[in-house]
């Protein structure tokens, strides 16, 4: 019907069998947020000071395993939710496991430590995210830990001024905003400008490109130096090779996170990780 009137749309067996994959993926993900959170935990990237390779934060990742249908990542069941309007119930889910780990496994004193958790930019208009959220800053709040909201570039671009003020308003609390895969959406500098926003992720697959004289590492580094400009702190993501990462310490990119130095963990390993070195 989207296709628009007097057009005919054949659907291949392969198509059909998607949607029923689909659509029992979204049956059970309503299912499971209702009746059975021990489904979902949450893995932990830590992020690194490219300097010193200093821990300096880290990013939760959801995840979720179905008895059945097995690990489902989060690139299918986030946007399922979404579609759902179940957005709000999967960040009360990830608030509670976040909160849970804390509360387990003790990271010490660690001051200024990052925590940064993903939310959709609809979310952010509806009132119901300060009252989801405050147990997650409450629980970091007691850790000594600063709070990160990141939003998709893409997402960012549509937000209302209301919403605008909203986020404006979680920086005055302290937390941070970061924009989420950044180079991927269509900001202008005059919008980037007028965000109240304090990181930019670098999208990985600007990172994954670096080479040793490719266009990407001129990409890169007008990233940076967009990013300099805007006085915005910078994470690069997808960090994967030693090339890489010398070649973001080259172009004076401070922080970063990629399978290289550590994937998504247990918070548990973590502690372990920070307290035994
Ligand atoms: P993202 O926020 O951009 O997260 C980074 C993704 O890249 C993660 O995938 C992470 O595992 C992966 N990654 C990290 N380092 C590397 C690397 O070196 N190489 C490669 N190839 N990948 C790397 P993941 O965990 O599958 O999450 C996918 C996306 O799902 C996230 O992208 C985020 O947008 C979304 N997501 C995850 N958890 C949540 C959540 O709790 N709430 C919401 N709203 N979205 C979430
Ligand atoms: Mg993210
Ligand atoms: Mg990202
Ligand atoms: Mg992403």
């Amino acid at each position: 019907k989207t296709a628009g009137r007097a057009c005919y749309r054949v659907y291949s067996a392969e198509e059909s069998e998607q949607g029923q994959h689909q659509q029992m993926l979204s049956e059970a993900l309503v299912a499971s947020l209702k009746v059975a959170p021990e489904e979902f935990s949450v893995m932990y990237q830590p992020q690194y000071d490219l300097r010193s390779g200093a821990m300096v934060g880290m990013e939760a990742l959801m995840r979720w395993r179905h008895p059945e249908l097995g690990a489902v990542s989060p690139g299918e069941f986030v946007p399922l939710a979404e579609q759902r309007g179940l957005i709000h119930e999967l960040t009360e889910q990830l608030v509670r496991c976040i909160t849970r780990d804390l509360t387990r496994h003790d990271f010490g004193t660690h001051g200024n430590m990052r925590l940064a958790i993903n939310i959709s930019a609809r979310q952010i208009a509806d009132d119901r995210l300060e009252v989801l959220l405050e147990p997650f800053f409450t629980r970091l709040q007691l850790a000594g830990w600063c709070p990160e909201l990141e939003i998709t570039e893409t997402h960012l671009m549509n937000l209302s001024p209301r919403c605008l003020d909203k986020l404006r308003d979680f920086g005055k609390r302290g937390v941070m905003v970061a924009i989420d895969d950044f180079g991927t959406g269509y900001s202008s500098l005059a919008y980037l400008h007028a965000l109240p926003v304090h990181v930019l992720k670098i999208d990985r697959q600007f990172v994954q490109r670096l080479g040793p004289d490719s266009r990407d590492s001129r990409i890169v580094s007008a990233i940076l130096g967009i990013a300099d400009a805007l006085e915005l702190e910078v994470v690069a993501e997808g960090i994967e090779t030693e090339a890489q990462k010398a070649k973001l310490q080259e172009l004076n990119c401070h922080r970063g996170q990629g399978f290289l130095m550590a994937r998504p963990t247990p918070l548990e390993s973590l502690v372990r990780q920070a307290t035994s070195g």
